[in-house]
């Protein structure tokens, strides 16, 4: 069982109490998916205790403070994350299985998210006044708070998927009912620790319900009283939501699954290509939305660049992420390596040679969560491994002959969240990108989101923006107020 001084409760929290046991009794266990061991178990909740933490949002918001108070709050979580740093970031590599350096350095992502709305906050929400006069009215643009917004997290950025949304929430003024991923509550339960010794905040302000996905997310969606979701998650879950949110016309801020396209050109820098594909690939074990999924090499320099790529990946080293110096640790659960297992197991049945990694019949789930890092080439776009999204450590090398197909095969998905593309001549390169239909496209880097600047999806990849300003405005409804007087 874990301990740390961050979990004094391992409890939900509403209307500003722990609550350490579901309405139902029932309980649920969160695992280290490094050796499968218990770290906590965790009330099981469902949709009584999201009513009730709606209902302690929704009266939190006649004591919603002024926009230098919610300021402050953002700077102290600034302060506590950079003070929590190293125990927020073992939690998280705990229950998450990332390596230590990865984790560490995803509390200071989260923090650069409440940095930057602390320091844009004030003037994205102040008023604007419209400088035209029509009909002699003068007219004022308010950036109104929408009301309890339902934040639902993903497990593969325990703190990060948090911060962009709660960030940018609380400095809208709009009271939070958050529903982490079943898989990795703790970094979340950590988080509320601090915010519910640090912050003044009003009560209900910050609601945490975990348990049942189904239960807890069909009250959100349903509860007239949230007019506003922010979600991270699969295309299939966003789909659902969108259809539960009907009746009360919710709006919706979804960012879905991806299946990114990282096109290689005949004139890219191959050294610098080849260090950001791993970069970005092995990010997360490969369980990232903005991982490469499909690499695309252009013939003349395919096999030099499959070579540099399989160098670099047989140099990564496995293991427990609480280990020194890994750089790929296990995949979250056994239903995420089988996956990977499948796909590997479909392109090689279809042709793929397997250049760097073991042959799927030496692995299996039920020994331990651990795929090695695994290069296939010969990859063809019927494969599995090019229509869906694997979310684990396989790099598929594809072979195209123009750009043009590469264009077309980058687009061939219903998915446009990231995408990347190396190739010295800008123009060249630019008329590609033009073209992407994806909201995050890398040019010669695989860096992914920034809390700057606005990241998310096309098409099935969701809609919304979290980051930058457009990342704020998910939370406000403009009012606009024409003043004859
Ligand atoms: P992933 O494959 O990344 O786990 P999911 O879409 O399954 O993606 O999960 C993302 C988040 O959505 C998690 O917090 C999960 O518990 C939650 N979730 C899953 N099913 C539902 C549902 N029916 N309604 C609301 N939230 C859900």
């Amino acid at each position: 069982m874990i301990e740390s001084y961050l979990l004094k409760n391992i409890a939900g929290y509403i209307d500003g109490q722990w609550v350490d046991k579901a309405d139902s009794g029932e309980t649920t266990e969160v695992f280290n998916p490094a050796n499968g061991k218990t770290l906590a178990e965790i009330p099981y909740m469902a949709a009584d205790e999201t009513r009730r933490a709606i209902d302690a949002a929704k009266a939190a918001r006649a004591n919603v403070p002024d926009v230098k108070t919610r300021r402050e709050w953002l700077e102290d979580c600034v302060e506590a994350l950079t003070e929590e740093k190293e125990e927020i970031g073992r939690i998280l590599c705990l229950e998450h299985g990332k390596p230590w350096k990865e984790a560490q350095g995803e509390v200071d992502y989260a923090a650069s998210f409440f940095r930057y709305y602390a320091e844009t906050m004030e003037d994205a929400l102040a008023p604007q006044k419209l400088e035209e006069e029509a009909k002699n009215c003068k007219w004022t643009i308010y950036k109104r708070s929408i009301g309890v917004a339902g934040l639902i997290t993903p497990w593969n950025f325990p703190i990060g998927m948090i911060a962009k949304k709660i960030a940018p929430a609380l400095a809208a003024g709009c009271p939070v009912v958050i529903k982490p991923a079943t898989e990795t509550p703790l970094t979340m339960i950590a988080m509320f620790q601090i915010m519910h010794e640090r912050l003044d905040l009003p009560k209900g302000m910050i609601n945490l319900v975990m348990g049942s996905s189904k239960d807890i997310g069909g009250e959100l969606m349903s509860n007239f009283d949230v007019p506003v979701i922010s979600f991270t998650g699969s295309t299939g879950v966003g789909q659902l939501l969108v259809e539960q949110s009907k009746d009360h016309v919710k709006k919706l801020s979804l960012e879905l699954g991806g299946n990114a396209p990282f096109i290689v050109l005949d004139d890219a820098d191959l050294e610098s290509a080849a260090e950001n594909l791993i970069a970005n690939k092995f990010r997360g074990g490969g369980q990232t939305c903005v991982c490469a999924n499909r690499i695309f090499v252009q013939s003349k320099i395919y096999d030099k660049f499959s070579k540099m790529v399989v160098d670099k990946v047989k140099a990564l080293k496995v293991g427990d992420g609480m280990d020194e110096d890994i750089d790929v640790g296990p995949l979250i659960n056994k239903a995420g390596f089988d996956k990977v297992h499948d796909h590997v197991k479909d392109a090689l049945s279809k042709g793929a040679e397997l250049v760097a990694g073991k042959h799927p019949d030496e692995l299996d789930s039920d020994k331990n969560l651990f795929y090695p890092p695994t290069v296939i080439t010969g990859v063809t776009h019927d494969m599995k491994c090019c229509q869906e999204e694997t979310f684990g450590p396989l790099v598929p090398m594809i072979k195209f002959e123009t750009d043009e197909d590469a264009l077309k095969m980058g687009n061939d998905t219903v998915f446009g969240l990231a995408s990347y593309i190396f190739g010295k001549d800008e123009k060249r390169a630019h008329k590609i990108i033009s073209n992407l239909h994806f909201g995050h496209c890398g040019y010669n880097t695989g860096t992914g989101p920034a809390a700057h600047a606005p990241f998310g999806g096309m098409l099935h990849s969701g809609v919304g923006r979290e980051g930058g300003e457009e990342g704020l405005m998910e939370f406000v409804e403009a009012q606009t107020v024409p003043d004859g007087s």
